[in-house]
């Protein structure tokens, strides 16, 4: 079978999980049990586990001078991503998100962009090449708006297929975001972006039939464990349910959603089949703990979703 190519232009961090018995409050010190250093940033997640899911994969990025940057780009290379256009910033920090963890599960999350925010529109020019050779393009909402919007642009120009990850939604959302093949927003972005509360499927097909209206080819809006509903051309609409699995940790399922659907349209497939696809990825990263370590490989999906 022929290797779909992706490209994800997107952060790169160094997550620091810190554990505790309780979070500490303003003023406190809290003696922690244990500090893990993992790689994560949504960009690196997806290219993470496009490349899982046996795609030729071309990161475009940024990390900082620092020792994590050196190990976030190792990481992503023995990952098997091309990290030619992932770039070492002079006197900057890599991107860090600080995770305090307490026993009841409760956390509270500090993140540093760092180098994820020196990522110019001018990197992405200077990648152009590979987005027109890619089948789909990659982008999520931690580096700057102006870096994603010539992205999207550049896609346009060359018929690369995009995938928009509208996390987390800025504060004011550009239309031109919505310039995309896809738009697939969990269900809090997709409220932030449609002002369209949604506490249940027919809101989400509201906030999804909102998308497509504002702009974006197909809109899926994923909810978790109940799946994802998705709008197409001419608004039609659609409910993809979940696959059921033993859930342990739900981080970073969208990022397997969202390269499982990305890596399905590469291959040429519908996008009911492609958002089916992602949803069985999605599942499957919440039964394992982490980011990157809980992405699944493209022989497990196959198993939910054989063909
Ligand atoms: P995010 O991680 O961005 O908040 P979601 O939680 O909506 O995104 O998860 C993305 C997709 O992963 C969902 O559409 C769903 O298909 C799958 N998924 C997430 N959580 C579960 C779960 N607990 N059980 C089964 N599938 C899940």
């Amino acid at each position: 079978m022929r290797r779909p190519r992706i490209v994800v232009v997107g952060s790169i961090n160094m997550d620091l999980v810190v554990r505790s018995s309780h979070l500490p409050r303003r003023g406190e010190t809290v003696i922690g049990r244990e500090s893990l250093e993992l790689p994560g940033g949504k960009g690196a997640n997806q290219a993470v586990a496009a490349a899982r899911q046996d795609a030729d994969v071309f990161m475009i990025g940024r990390v900082g001078d620092d020792g994590f940057g050196e190990r976030l780009r190792t990481g992503l290379k023995q990952d098997g991503i091309d990290i030619t256009h992932v770039a070492v910033t002079p006197n900057c920090a890599s991107g860090l998100a600080v995770v305090a963890v307490e026993d009841s599960g409760e956390n509270s999350i500090t993140v540093i962009p760092g180098a994820n925010g020196r990522l110019s529109p001018d990197d992405v020019t200077a990648a152009s090449d590979l987005i027109r050779q890619a089948d789909v393009l990659l982008l999520q909402l931690e580096v700057p708006l102006e870096t994603v919007l010539l992205a999207i642009e550049l896609a346009v120009e060359f018929d690369t297929q995009v995938i928009l990850d509208p996390a987390p939604a800025p504060a004011s959302f550009p239309a031109k975001l919505l310039a995309v093949d896809v738009a697939c927003p969990n269900e809090t972005e997709a409220a932030a972006i449609t002002g369209v509360r949604i506490a249940s499927l027919d809101d989400a097909k509201n906030a999804a039939l909102r998308l497509h209206a504002l702009g974006s080819r197909h809109a899926v809006v994923t909810l978790g464990n109940q799946g994802a509903v998705v709008c197409g051309p001419d608004g039609w609409l659609e409910h993809v349910p979940s696959f059921t699995v033993e859930t342990v940790d739900t981080t970073a399922a969208g990022d397997a959603f969202a390269a499982g659907l990305g890596v399905s349209l590469a291959l040429g497939k519908p996008v009911s089949a492609a958002v089916r696809y992602g949803c069985a990825a999605g599942a499957l990263a919440t039964t394992r703990h982490g980011a990157q370590p809980a992405m699944p490989t493209a022989i497990d999906v196959r198993r939910f979703v054989p063909g």
